[in-house]
């Protein structure tokens, strides 16, 4: 591959234009890609839309674990054995004072997290309150993920002033019976369908490593530009003791990094977020993903620690990225002084009862 088929690549998805599927295979799987210069590419496409700039999210678990569902790669699934706190709704008190040190250590987004097939009526009610009553006290953009939603719950929601619903498709269709048994892609895509029809935006994205092919990844990202997916948190799956889903693809770095420019080259606009399992499988590239990606989360996934805050934010100062944010990522750093990084990841930590409860600390 010479300059300039890397180049063709920048060009042809910053002018709208779809990269030809056997493109998009080549750029996974061809071993004549030279990995810099398709970061380079990528980069290209990211700095034209979104520059330098670094969008942190932080995760909520406003409910967690105990949940009617068997997606068998979560540890809050039914089938799941792992050890993690579970409980089952925080206060409003709790989840307001939670936004609010969000917002106080840089983050653009927050997002609302609760387990469960599909919230009630009343829980419904209770997010649209919560969404209401964080907007007006913060300058945070809201982001909530709480399961399967008709078209009358994300009503409720954007009349409330939510910013975004986040739904991922986690796996292609024809593999999602692999994966859950009581809920369907379709189930899925219909509630993409009926936030869109609300007027909200989506966030929705993916889980790399559970044995999907090539073809699949691709058929993913096509499926997420056609939907006009604002956001795309990428996630590559963690090998947590005690789910049902036992073997975790071996991701290289490099595989890591092709699936981000994949999905920065097919939607060149979204918001794509390198999410959960960055620290395990990126390892030392993990700085390179933000060359594709433009968004990290912080502080943790939905089940498991992350980098502390003091690493994830000078990794990104380092690299002369900036955040979204009204407080510098230097400005940050200053009150940064604690380093609760944990190098070993040979096995994911989960998240301890201070993790989820920040505010109570
Ligand atoms: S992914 Fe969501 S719906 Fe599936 S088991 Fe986990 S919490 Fe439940």
């Amino acid at each position: 591959m010479d300059k300039q088929w890397y180049q063709s690549l920048a060009e042809e998805s910053m002018g709208g234009q779809l990269l030809s599927q056997e493109t998009c295979l080549q750029l996974l799987t061809d071993s004549r890609i030279e990995l810099l210069s398709l970061l380079d590419a990528a980069y290209a496409v990211r700095k034209h839309f979104h520059g330098r700039e670094v969008t942190v999210h932080i995760i909520n678990n406003v409910s967690n674990g105990r949940c009617s569902e068997d997606c068998n790669y979560c540890p809050q699934s039914k089938g799941s054995s792992a050890e993690i706190v579970a409980y089952t709704e925080k206060t409003e008190q709790e989840i307001v004072a939670e936004a609010k040190q969000a917002y106080a250590a840089g983050a653009h987004r927050y997002c609302m997290v609760y387990a469960g097939r599909r919230p009630s009526r009343q829980r419904t009610e209770r997010i649209a309150t919560l969404v209401k009553t964080i907007k007006a006290q913060y300058p945070i953009e809201v982001c909530v993920s709480a399961g399967i939603m008709d078209a009358a719950s994300t009503r409720l929601l954007k009349e409330a002033g939510l910013d975004r619903l986040n739904h991922n498709l986690n796996t292609a269709a024809g593999r999602y019976g692999k994966i859950c048994s009581t809920h369907t892609f379709a189930d899925r895509l219909n509630t993409l369908k009926a936030a869109r029809k609300a007027g909200l935006e989506i966030c929705s994205g993916i889980i790399a490593g559970m044995g999907e092919t090539a073809g699949e990844l691709i058929e993913l990202a096509l499926m997420l530009r056609d939907l006009e997916a604002k956001s795309i948190p990428i996630n590559f799956l963690l090998p947590i003791a005690g789910n049902r889903l036992k073997n975790v693809q071996n991701l290289s770095p490099g595989y890591c990094l092709r699936i981000l420019c994949l999905f920065r080259f097919l939607n060149p606009q979204a918001e794509i977020r390198t999410a959960a399992g960055r620290e395990y499988h990126l390892r030392s590239m993990e700085v390179m993903s933000l060359y594709p990606a433009n968004s990290l989360f912080m502080d943790g996934y939905l089940n498991t620690r992350g980098k502390s805050r003091k690493d994830t934010l000078q990794m990104i100062s380092d690299a002369g990225f900036t955040i979204k944010s009204d407080i510098s990522a230097e400005e940050l750093l200053l009150h940064e002084t604690a380093d609760a990084g944990d190098d070993d990841r040979a096995i994911p930590d989960l998240k301890s009862d201070a993790d989820l409860h920040p505010a109570r600390n």
